[in-house]
């Protein structure tokens, strides 16, 4: 069987061959060994299973083991410039890692899961053509890609409603990260922050207008991070390519 996956992680196996975790169109993450992924070989080809491209691939499912083997595949998309530049690599890196980390291999409910391949296939390729022209915010496209992230795994913050006192933040709140929400101005007199109106806009803003979205620092987009590992209960070493998005 022939599917559209998504490579999300590779490791050497042996002398030629590659063990990666994929993500299929419909948000399952799935382990292949791909048969002389590698390349070399005689021709000396180059290998075309790369982090971030899109493949398709021959499936074969074996009765031994869970892991699905293919000596055939083709390249369906690749980016063409991530490579060029080192933030851009270490941003690829990091949407890799972090929906590795957070997708499942058995999905209950294709529907509650399936924008993980949209959110990280769109964050990818934006990225490519940011760099193409030299423009990229990483910042702003790496802190959209969090928020959607967050919120695709349902522990967004309530930005309606006071944490404290259920009333309505219509002007905005004070962000409580430990908390997961805001509180209203008479609830907390902490001047309102630019947490809500990265919440806020974060869910109406799409990849292809993500210079509209909000300006943020580099510890700013860190504290949304802490959010996000404080939320989903990970350790922050845990997400290895997080050190070079927020060191330097
Ligand atoms: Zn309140």
């Amino acid at each position: 069987m022939h599917e559209k996956v998504l490579i999300l992680s590779k490791k050497n196996f042996q002398d030629r061959h590659l063990i990666c975790n994929v993500l299929n169109e419909k948000g399952a993450k799935k382990t292949i060994l791909f048969y002389g992924g590698q390349g070399g070989g005689k021709n000396h080809k180059p290998s075309n299973v790369q982090l971030g491209n899109v493949l398709n691939v021959l499936m074969k499912s074996s009765k031994k083991s869970s892991m699905i083997s293919s000596k055939e595949w083709k390249v369906h998309w690749s980016h063409q410039n991530i490579d060029k530049n080192y933030k851009s690599f270490f941003a690829l890196s990091f949407f890799c890692e972090l929906v590795d980390h957070v997708s499942l291999e058995d999905l209950l409910d294709d529907k509650e899961i399936g924008d993980f391949y949209s959110l990280l296939a769109n964050s990818i390729f934006y990225l490519d053509s940011e760099i193409e022209h030299q423009v990229v915010d990483f910042y702003k496209l790496v802190s959209l890609f969090l928020a959607k992230l967050i919120f695709y795994l349902g522990i967004y913050p309530d930005f309606e409603n006071c944490l404290n006192c259920s009333g309505p933040l219509s002007k905005g709140g004070a962000f409580k990260l430990l908390e997961g929400g805001f509180e209203c101005s008479n609830c907390n007199s902490l001047k309102i922050r630019w947490e809500y109106d990265f919440f806020f806009k974060a869910l109406t803003t799409k990849f292809k207008d993500y210079r509209d979205f909000v300006e943020l620092e580099q510890k700013q987009v860190k504290q949304i991070f802490t959010y996000f590992v404080q939320q989903f209960q990970i350790a922050k070493d845990q997400i290895k390519s997080s050190e070079f998005i927020f060191s330097g």
